[in-house]
């Protein structure tokens, strides 16, 4: 830590590599029954929270990911009305989805009430959508929740989970996507963070198998930019039960997502569409 200034430094577990941002203040740190929440002013990032450790959310980048994580899957949807979206606890996911006037209601699954109350106080421009008559925020598991979702439930799932590890494991796993089959309309779509596609490629892998062993007949992995989380490049794993439909024009404001920005999320560069043609 230098004098005048600190440096929040999370380590890439098993890569050699870090992320180090100047931060300013640290302005909360909390431990609930799930994890540690900590959240900092930093020098150019706005503020950032941590789970853990780790980057969940800075007020700079999170735009990117949380357009990533909800409009593709809304715009392919030929006409998406109830969403479930498990984790999201910093709001942001439930914000970009309740922009789309057609969405009747979302029901929000985020394990650790302490992260949306944290969201709240310090990330307000997350939460601008919390009060909204279509928003239903549960404090629970989502792996038992999506157990206990009755057939066909839901249009859309959207999973804006942790790492796979602790309880955001069993979210990442065949039984999981099986149950989320099972509550999605037969053209219900699912989208999962996936990772990245640098560090994690055996992952993404590992989840589109399972996700067609569940019977998702066509999978779409979308790559961006995150700057802030393990490599700076992200993806998240569109899921359908039938063949993804071309995206209906996005009529929402966005900063990231766009129409080409869409089409060109889902071509994989070589490496990794050989990988993730490999049986496993
Ligand atoms: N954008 C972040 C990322 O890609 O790592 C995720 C953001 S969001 C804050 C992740 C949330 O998933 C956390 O708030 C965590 O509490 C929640 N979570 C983890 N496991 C869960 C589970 N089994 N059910 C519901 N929420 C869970």
């Amino acid at each position: 830590m230098t004098l005048d200034k600190t440096w929040y430094t999370e380590k890439w577990q098993g890569q050699g590599a870090a992320i180090s941002l100047r931060v300013t203040d640290k302005i909360h740190d909390e431990q609930t029954d799930y994890q540690r929440i900590e959240i900092y002013e930093t020098e150019s990032f706005g503020r950032l929270m941590t789970l853990d450790g780790l980057v969940m959310v800075t007020d700079r980048d999170n735009f990117i990911y949380h357009e990533m994580m909800t409009h593709p899957a809304i715009l392919t949807h030929p006409n998406p009305k109830k969403v479930l979206i498990i984790g999201g606890g910093d709001c942001g996911a439930l914000k970009e989805v309740l922009k789309h006037k057609n969405i009747v209601r979302v029901d929000q699954v985020e394990l650790d009430a302490g992260v949306t109350r944290a969201a709240e106080k310090f990330f307000p421009a997350l939460c601008t959508s919390n009060n909204d008559t279509r928003a239903n925020l549960v404090f629970d598991d989502g792996i038992k929740w999506i157990q206990k979702s009755a057939a066909a439930s839901y249009d859309l799932i959207i999973i804006d989970s942790t790492d796979p590890v602790g309880p955001a494991a069993g979210l990442f796993e065949h039984g999981f996507y099986r149950a989320c089959f099972a509550a999605l309309t037969d053209e219900g779509l699912l989208i999962a963070q996936s990772e990245s596609p640098l560090f994690h490629d055996a992952l993404i892998n590992s989840m589109r198998q399972d996700m067609n062993k569940s019977g998702f007949e066509t999978l779409s992995t979308l790559l961006f930019p995150q700057c802030t989380y393990p490599s700076g490049w992200w993806s998240a794993t569109l899921a359908s039960k039938g063949s993804l439909n071309q995206p209906r024009t996005c009529d929402v404001d966005t900063l990231y997502y766009s129409s080409g920005i869409h089409e060109s999320a889902q071509v994989l560069p070589p490496f990794l569409k050989r990988k993730l043609e490999q049986k496993i």
